[in-house]
């Protein structure tokens, strides 16, 4: 099957880390890196994910547009309902939209959404924590039944963002709250035992989820592969998606 992970082959990193230039935008980060442990369930999740043979790894792509998705129609709902003092009303004009973009050089797959963000608190709570159904459900069924399961549980339950560690080495996320006056942030982790939270300027209202993929999962960093992936799942997201700037 392709894009084994990273348990079970050599993998050596051609492009220099930390090179996305392109991808990285305007964003700027600043202070302390304030690096964090996950939760250790989180942990084991990761783990089991990282190392997952499971073959159905394009997964993540509806996974992470879903989100994406989601915090697109979040942001709909506040502001309708959402009183100024919440909200940024200065950038409440901009296109609501997902945009993906590939990037065969570095070997990234971004995903960006103009939704509601995420403040610090939130992005600890809900990239650090498992505190959601999904990935609760398959922890649960993992003591159950066993690691050895895992390829069936993951296909069972989903696992949300985590998903995106079977394919990246490296997942890198911008966001900035729509609620007024918050500061950006960037989160970076290599899905190991830790994450780093740093504050970040140029960071627009919404999120960037930068995927790093592992060498032998290079194929969603080319956009033909990427656009046939959207093509099945797009009919269930009520926002635009583009890729690399056009209309799928
Ligand atoms: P689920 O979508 O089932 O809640 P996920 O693992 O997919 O679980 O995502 C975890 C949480 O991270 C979401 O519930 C949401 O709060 C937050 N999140 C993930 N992606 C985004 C995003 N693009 N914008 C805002 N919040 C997000
Ligand atoms: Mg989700």
């Amino acid at each position: 099957s392709r894009c084994y992970s990273a348990a079970t082959e050599e993998v050596q990193s051609e492009a220099p880390k930390g090179s996305s230039v392109k991808d990285s935008g305007r964003e700027t980060v600043k202070g302390p890196t304030e690096k964090r442990e996950f939760q250790a369930e989180t942990r084991m999740l990761l783990d089991i994910v990282a190392r997952s043979l499971y073959s159905d790894k394009e997964v993540f792509i509806r996974e992470l547009i879903s989100n994406a998705s989601d915090a697109l129609e979040k942001f709909r709902y506040l502001s309708v309902s959402a009183d100024s003092d919440t909200l940024k009303l200065a950038e409440m004009d901009r296109p609501l939209e997902i945009k993906l973009s590939t990037d065969k050089q570095n070997r990234t797959l971004t995903f960006q959404d103009t939704g509601i963000g995420m403040t610090k608190e939130e992005l600890t709570e809900n990239l650090g924590t498992i505190a959601r159904s999904g990935s609760k459900s398959f922890i649960e069924e993992i003591k159950k039944k066993g690691a050895e399961e895992a390829n069936t549980i993951i296909g069972q339950f989903g696992v949300g963002f985590y998903s995106a560690f079977m394919v990246a080495d490296k997942i890198e996320v911008y966001t900035k709250s729509s609620k007024a006056d918050s500061q950006g942030y960037k989160w970076t982790s290599d899905g190991s035992g830790t994450y780093e939270i740093q504050e970040a300027d140029g960071v627009p209202i919404g999120t960037k989820i930068i995927v790093h993929l592992k060498t032998d999962c290079r194929e969603y960093a080319d956009e033909e592969t990427v656009k046939n992936i959207i093509k099945k799942y797009s009919n269930f997201v009520s926002s635009p998606v583009l890729l690399n700037d056009e209309q799928i």
